[in-house]
């Protein structure tokens, strides 16, 4: 694109100043219209007895299941048999059909309720390697900001503190790599932007020299980049000052147990995780107690096992209530949930989640074993040292080829034999496994790390 090509060409403190006029505009559109009505309705509203949300829920459920199927044909004539006055809470929902993205996909412009010029489009991330672009109505978009706004303001961020974003954008020219300088700085909101393409063994200390300098209260992006950063940190036992960075919000990845406790400890603070979705799922956010509530004014969570029956443990079916453009009804995202029965002493009474199980759709396929989900492929890494990362990938039924990246000191082949075994215990013994070492493991275009790459999803029937 010309612009990309100006902007290449442009010195770094114009590039600075470009970058700050783009968020001044974005940050316009996103602050502007019912965003401060919307910050101020959450913020009373965190205090809301259970009963209280779930008269929202139902309230905002009504209101746009009337609305989408008035305005988008999609759903009009999927729901053409169904008498939508019988469904008058959460409860009723079953008896609408789920859709999947791939409905979606193939009908979007009878999903939209608006058009492209009115809306504000939003692309999914790239985890099958096929995107949907969503369209936002301006009040929904400042609504979801000020549904986040309100999370982080919890744990006292603010736009215009001093933050460390690690964003999918790959803000870097040639001349910035060669002068070891991996960020660019929007000095009006105070954010500097560190790239997520540049996540290499040689570069990592020119980012935490840097992260040191700028001394960043906010740390907000991929958190498998901030993992590289903290693993580097740890490994050469840089000491990151203490009380630096006040809060850590992790944004487009699910974060593992280990990944959270390397990062918390180099960093010297704490994270506090949320669940979201580019295509306007609704929020789960993480309380300063550190428990995962479930956003009931956002949208309904309905977790449900193989034959579509509620479970405490299943896939994650969403109704979303900030997606008026590109209706969310029964919406399977790909994700699961382990509900919770516990309750939080922290004043929100939003339900608790036990765990988020990330994209069930990044699985390996075994004929033998059936699927291995992402958890699973990352334990993988249990009673090995060494290895600093790996990329499954399958291409045919029946082989799994794994990229690893390793650290020469601490790597033995008997971790590779506890690797295979573990791998083995996974996915029987009759698929081919290939180990192939690399010296790093490319990102996608999005800036995001895949560790796992199925391309063989459409062989598998279930
Ligand atoms: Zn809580």
């Amino acid at each position: 694109m010309l612009k990309d090509r100006i902007y290449k060409n442009t010195p770094n403190y114009l590039q600075n100043f470009l970058i700050t006029i783009y968020n001044i505009v974005i940050y316009n559109k996103r602050l502007g219209g019912r965003y401060k009505i919307y910050l101020e309705k959450f913020k009373k509203n965190n205090v809301l007895s259970l009963e209280e949300l779930k008269y929202i829920q139902n309230t905002e459920l009504i209101k746009i299941l009337n609305y989408t199927n008035k305005n988008s044909s999609f759903y009009k004539e999927l729901y053409q048999e169904i008498k939508l006055n019988k469904i008058q809470n959460v409860k009723d929902l079953n008896q609408l059909p789920i859709v999947t993205k791939e409905d979606l996909r193939g009908s979007l412009n009878k999903v939209y309720t608006i058009s492209k010029k009115n809306g504000v489009i939003s692309k999914t991330g790239g985890t099958t390697g096929k995107s949907l672009e969503v369209l936002f109505n301006l009040s929904n978009m400042q609504e979801r900001f000020a549904m986040l706004d309100n999370f982080r303001g919890a744990h006292g961020y603010k736009l215009g503190k001093k933050t460390a974003w690690f964003s999918g954008k790959n803000l870097l020219t040639i001349k910035d790599i060669t002068r070891n300088r991996f960020w660019k700085t929007d000095y009006w909101y105070n954010v500097r932007y560190y790239s997520t393409f540049h996540i290499k063994e040689d570069f990592l200390q020119y980012y935490i020299e840097n992260l040191m300098k700028f001394k960043p209260e906010y740390m907000i992006g991929f958190p498998s980049n901030m993992l590289e950063i903290a693993k580097y940190g740890l490994k050469n036992e840089i000491n990151f000052p203490k009380s630096i960075v006040k809060a850590i919000f992790p944004t487009a990845e699910s974060i593992t147990k280990e990944a959270r406790e390397t990062i918390e400890s180099f960093f010297k603070t704490k994270i506090y995780d949320q669940y979201a979705s580019s295509e306007g799922a609704p929020f789960i956010f993480e309380c300063k107690l550190g428990n995962l509530h479930m956003e009931l004014q956002s949208g309904v969570f309905e977790v449900l096992d193989t034959n579509n029956k509620p479970a405490k443990e299943g896939r994650l079916i969403l109704t979303s209530f900030t997606s008026y453009g590109t209706p969310l009804i029964r919406y399977d995202i790909g994700d699961g949930l382990i509900l919770s029965e516990r309750t939080c002493t922290c004043g929100n009474n939003n339900p608790l989640v036990e765990e988020i199980l990330g994209r069930v759709n990044d699985f390996i396929y075994s004929p033998e074993t059936g699927k291995i989900n992402l958890g699973n492929v990352s334990n993988t890494l249990k009673g090995t040292k060494g290895i600093i990362k790996f990329q499954a990938i399958q291409d045919s039924l029946d082989e799994v080829v794994i990229e690893i990246v390793i650290d020469k000191l601490i790597f033995k082949s008997n971790y590779e034999e506890i690797f295979i075994q573990n791998w083995r215990d996974r996915i029987g013994n009759s698929m081919k496994l290939t180990i192939i070492y690399v010296n790093d493991i490319m990102v996608e275009k999005s800036g995001k790390y895949r560790m796992v790459k199925n391309n063989i999803k459409h062989l598998i029937n279930y």
